[in-house]
């Protein structure tokens, strides 16, 4: 399980911090409260706001981190039963996560659907409306097409309901860059068997983590969420293949950078 913590090592800015550009950048909407982004009531009218949060965070514009290739690790050591992240960002898939093992809990911009006929559509067909801060239309009926992240009061994807199959499977659980706040997301954690060792990799101890429900197996590692994963990366003896990985991908991001200057 991880959350915004794996992700602002990658650079994502949070749009809630004042002095972030993106913060600043969302001023001139007049937001009436910062949260209002995600409200599909107040999409339906003024969707701009939403769309240059989207323009940010439009896949391509940040690079993955070891904490996203560890687990592509475990995926390609056929460790990885699944991923739950709280993140829009698009880096796990960036990170070579198979989408089959990657549940999204609030959505993606890799898939997106027309509020009004809902047909739906790739998110790389928005991307020149997105990049040229243009607010994307239904070609088939000129309604505003969304991308398929989820708003407040909308449905979790589908695949959310995994959870119910795959937390009495795991044998282990690793949180990662977590408040845990945000339900029913923060709940799953809970949800593994007492005799599963849960590990939290986090810059505070959070959750079931904190306080007394912690279990006899719980293990917490705290402080800087990279730095935790390279000392687990170590202990496996994982490094060398860790950075093998993230040298190939860099080479292969840098490729596409090249060919699409030419
Ligand atoms: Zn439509």
């Amino acid at each position: 399980m991880v959350g915004a913590g794996i992700s602002t090592p990658s650079g994502i800015p949070d749009f809630r911090s004042p002095g972030s550009g993106l913060y600043d950048n969302l001023q001139q909407y007049n937001l009436p409260y910062a949260e209002a982004i995600f409200e599909i009531n107040y999409f339906h009218h003024t969707p701009e706001p939403f769309f240059a949060l989207a323009k940010e965070l439009y896949p391509g514009n940040y690079q993955p981190n070891a904490t996203h290739y560890f687990v592509r690790l475990l995926q390609d050591k056929g460790q990885l039963l699944r991923m739950y992240t709280q993140n829009i960002d698009g880096l796990e898939r960036m990170a070579g996560i198979s989408p089959s093992k990657l549940v999204e809990a609030h959505g993606t911009f890799s898939m997106a659907t027309c509020t009004v006929c809902r047909r739906e559509y790739p998110g790389e067909d928005l991307r020149a409306d997105v990049m040229s801060s243009a607010v994307p239309k239904c070609p088939a009926c000129k309604g505003v097409i969304k991308p398929n992240i989820v708003f407040f009061g909308e449905e979790l994807p589908q695949n959310f309901f995994l959870y119910l199959a795959d937390f009495p499977l795991a044998d282990l659980l690793i949180v990662m860059g977590t408040s845990l706040e945000v339900e029913p997301f923060a709940s799953l954690a809970g949800v593994v068997r007492s005799s599963v060792p849960r590990l939290l990799i986090n810059r505070d101890p959070v959750g079931p983590f904190a306080g007394r429900a912690l279990r006899h197996n719980d293990v917490v590692e705290l402080g800087d969420v990279v730095g935790g994963v390279r000392k687990l990366t170590d202990a496996l003896g994982w490094t060398q293949e860790l950075e093998a990985l993230m040298a190939a991908d860099r080479g292969k991001n840098h490729k596409s950078e090249t060919a699409n200057e030419e």
